[in-house]
This record gives structure tokens, sequence and C-alpha cells, in this order.
């Protein structure tokens, strides 16, 4: 874990916000390599959940919702984790992490927690001029409910039939009592979710199959089999919303733990924003002469520790002659640099013609010129940070008009024509 912390901070990937000030511990800025590996990975979560799907919509809803979304949604009464504080070094934890309820795991100290006391996570605030009860807002500490209370809308205008889902990406908020390990659990972060509507009898199957579906795409993505894993939470273990919850878990550095859930939310959210709004929250089906709340399915993944999870799961070291190479072996689709274009010496003829082809492949690929240092520390640089192609412009070049590109993992070289070096990666990064 500290290696890629690490190699974060070096790099510019992650590190903390606010740093000049001490930084706020719980919350993390994406420098530039890491706001685009960020992108890409919503980007193909997007791609594969809305694009190529005819059943799934996306939506963009507000942080800042109407309060009695958070009453209705069963939050302000029962989104809380349990909270200890030990009497000997006043440090606080989530007693349900605890691994041993009875020790303190700052002070060592036997026996010195309070009991527990529920804690709500959610960020209030404000909504204009005056702080008083009335104008008490939450921020989100999920993006379902957009979802949930902008279901009807988004059925009739989108005219979509059961089963179909609704899925957005965006900013959630939560007040964890022990925020930590970089960015997998941190008081602001971002979701990738789908609320998938089906009839009440086709919940369970569509339950399987999101399941199977979303360890799919991480698959695809390339984390490792042996490093992904599904856990099956108990009935006493559900939160108050769902029928059953599948988590797919990731063997962190500290062991296997939550990457993304998968719940069976039933009419629970439809039902009570009915209740609470007044509002007809059903679904119409014209074919049976049927109104009812359908249930709903929801893949939740956080993008933010989806982030972590691609770079722990890529990061490799090997020895190439006797040194020490670091390689983000990351998917190309989601590498934050696609090509960088290095000419092999800063040199009055060679820049020019490198900085051409730079330009010509900008407009399709995030590249990256870079002219300085020794060409072998240039392509450790990018190495490092899973850049899947090098394009090398040497003193041959002037004369044949090709170019030497290196590929991440076989370290393999190609000599190609410069007018073909388009169609050669695009086939390649696109694969
Ligand atoms: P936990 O019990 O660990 O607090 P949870 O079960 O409440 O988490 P969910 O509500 O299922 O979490 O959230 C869905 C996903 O959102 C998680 O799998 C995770 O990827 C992400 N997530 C949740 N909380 C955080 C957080 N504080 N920081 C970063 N990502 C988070």
């Amino acid at each position: 874990m500290d290696t890629i912390v690490n190699l974060c901070k070096r790099r510019g990937i992650v590190f903390p916000s606010s740093e000049i000030y001490g930084g706020l511990r719980s919350t993390w800025d994406y420098g530039p390599l890491g706001a685009e590996l960020k992108r890409n990975i919503a980007a193909e979560w997007w791609r594969q959940m809305v694009q190529y799907r005819d059943d799934v919509v996306g939506l963009d809803s507000a942080i800042l919702m109407a309060p009695q979304v958070w009453q209705a949604s069963g939050h302000l009464e029962t989104f809380h984790d349990p909270l200890v504080e030990c009497r000997n070094c006043n440090n606080r934890f989530r007693a349900d992490h605890l691994k041993d309820p009875n020790t303190c795991p700052n002070c060592g100290q036997k026996g010195t927690f309070t009991d527990a006391r529920q804690f709500n996570l959610m960020f209030k605030t404000y909504m204009g001029p005056v702080e008083d009860d009335a104008s008490v807002v939450y921020l989100r500490p999920e993006t379902a409910q957009g979802m949930f209370v902008d279901f009807p809308h988004v059925q009739r205008t989108s005219r979509r039939k059961l089963p179909f889902g609704i899925a957005q990406i965006g900013k959630a908020f939560r007040n964890e009592i022990t925020p930590g390990n970089q960015i997998f659990r941190t008081r602001e972060f971002e979701l990738m979710e789908v609320e998938y509507f089906c009839p009440p009898d086709e919940g369970q199957q569509w339950f399987d199959y999101w399941r199977a579906e979303r360890m799919r795409w991480w698959r695809d993505l390339g984390v490792r089999e042996e490093n992904l894993r599904f856990h099956d939470h108990a009935k006493e273990d559900l939160s108050h919303y769902s029928a059953a919850t599948t988590d797919i878990e990731y063997n962190y550095p500290w062991g296997f733990d939550e990457l993304e859930g998968v719940a069976y939310r039933t009419d629970f959210d439809l039902k009570r924003h009915q209740e609470a709004s007044g509002e007809d929250t059903t679904y119409y089906d014209q074919e049976n002469e049927q109104r009812f709340h359908p249930h709903v399915v929801e893949p939740a993944a956080g993008l933010t520790r989806a982030l972590l999870v691609f770079l722990l799961d890529a990061y490799h070291e090997e020895e190439v002659r006797g040194e020490k190479r670091v390689v983000l072996r990351v998917d190309p689709r989601l590498a934050p640099t696609k090509v960088a274009i290095l000419p092999l010496s800063k040199n009055p003829e060679l820049s020019p013609l490198a900085r051409k082809v730079a330009e010509s492949l900008r407009r399709r690929w995030m590249c990256e010129y870079d002219e300085t240092q020794a060409i072998g520390r240039r392509y450790r640089r990018q190495d490092e940070v899973g850049t899947p192609f090098c394009v090398t412009v040497d003193f041959d070049s002037l004369q044949d008009d090709a170019v030497t590109v290196r590929e991440r993992d076989s370290m393999a070289q190609d000599r190609v024509a410069i007018s073909e070096l388009d169609a050669y990666l695009g086939t390649r990064l696109l694969a």
C-alpha cells in the first residue's frame, strides 16, 4: 500500500487535498494523471453499463436534494455506524470494524471503550441565508435516491418498459468515523450506480444477473481473477432497504474487503417516496393492464475505490537486465496517457518532427511529449504510469518517415511508418 501511495504522490496521481495546510485527512485530489485515470474508469463504466445496452439510460441528478428524501429513504433514521471512544486516548472507532472489541487499536488499553452510540453519517448544511431547522439540507450519501425520485419522470420521458435501469456517476459524502487507507475510505468520494427496475417476480433473477455482470466488468478490465471474490451478506447484516446483498470484494494489501455492493432493494424506496410525497411512483404495465411498484436491483461501485484497485492490481516490479523495472500493467482503455512521443534526444532536427507526430496523434489519443533526460529513463517514467505505447523519433526517421513504437508490457519494438501510426495504434488501443 505504501508503494502505491508513494507512486501516487511522486507522479501526481492522487495526493492529500489542501496539502499546504496539512491536508484534511479524508479528502484527496487527483492530479493530471489521476484525473485522466478516473475519467477513463468512469467512461468505461458508462460505455458498458449505458451506451452498449438498450435497457439502461443515464441520469445526472443534484447532490443537494429536498430533506424529505432522506426522511423517506430511511437515511435520517438508520444511516449510521456504531461509534465508540477510548477513554484512555480519546480516539474514536467504528465498533463493527474493531478486530478485538475490547482492546483499543491505538493505545492498546483493554476495557476502555465507551458504550457504542449510533452516529449518523450524513453531512448537514444550510440552504439559503438563514441557519435554522427549516433550512437544513444534506449532502447525498448515495446517488441512488436521485434515480428513485426521478423514476416516474425518466420512465415516461425515455418511454422505457420494464425491465430497465437508470445509471449515474457522481459525488457522494459520508461523515465516516474512520476514513483511511488513502482513497479506500474517504468522506467525499464518487459512486457509479445503476438502479435496475423490474417486475417484482423477476427481482431474484436480475439480482443474480447483476452479480455476475459486475464481476465480468472488473475482470474484463484486467483485475486478476484470484483477487476478486463474492461475499454474500448474512440476513442479519443487511441494510434497512435490502432483501439480499452481495459484495464484490478485492484482495487489498490488508486482505479481502468491499469493492462494490450489489443489493436487491425490492420496492422499498419507490413505495416510501410515494407514501411520503403523495405522488404516484408506480409503473403501469400496459400489456397486462396492471399498476405496481417495480422491484429494484442496485449494483453500486465506488469510482474512487475502483481507481485504487486498478492501481494495486496493475502494479508490477520486475527485473530487466539487472535493473528493477516498475510497470503499471493497466488496461490500455484505462491508461491515463495512451502514447508518449519521445525524440531520441533533444535535437533541433528531431524535435520538430516529433512535435508534428505528437500533434497528429493528440486529436485521438491522450499524448505526452517528453524530450528531457536519457531515453531509458523516459521509458521507465512511462512504464510506471502505465502508458501502453512509446513512440521514438530518431535520426533514421528523418530519412525513412518511420518511428519506433515500443509496447509497455513486452517492451517489443516495431518500426512503423508515420503515415500508418494512427491506424497501428488504433487497432491496439481499441482492442
Ligand atoms: P461500509 O460498510 O464499508 O461503510 P457500505 O457497505 O455502506 O460500506 P455501500 O453503501 O454498499 O458501502 O457503497 C457502495 C460502494 O461505494 C462501496 O462498495 C464502495 O466501493 C463505495 N464506498 C462506500 N463508502 C465509501 C467511502 N467512504 N469512500 C470511498 N468509497 C466508498
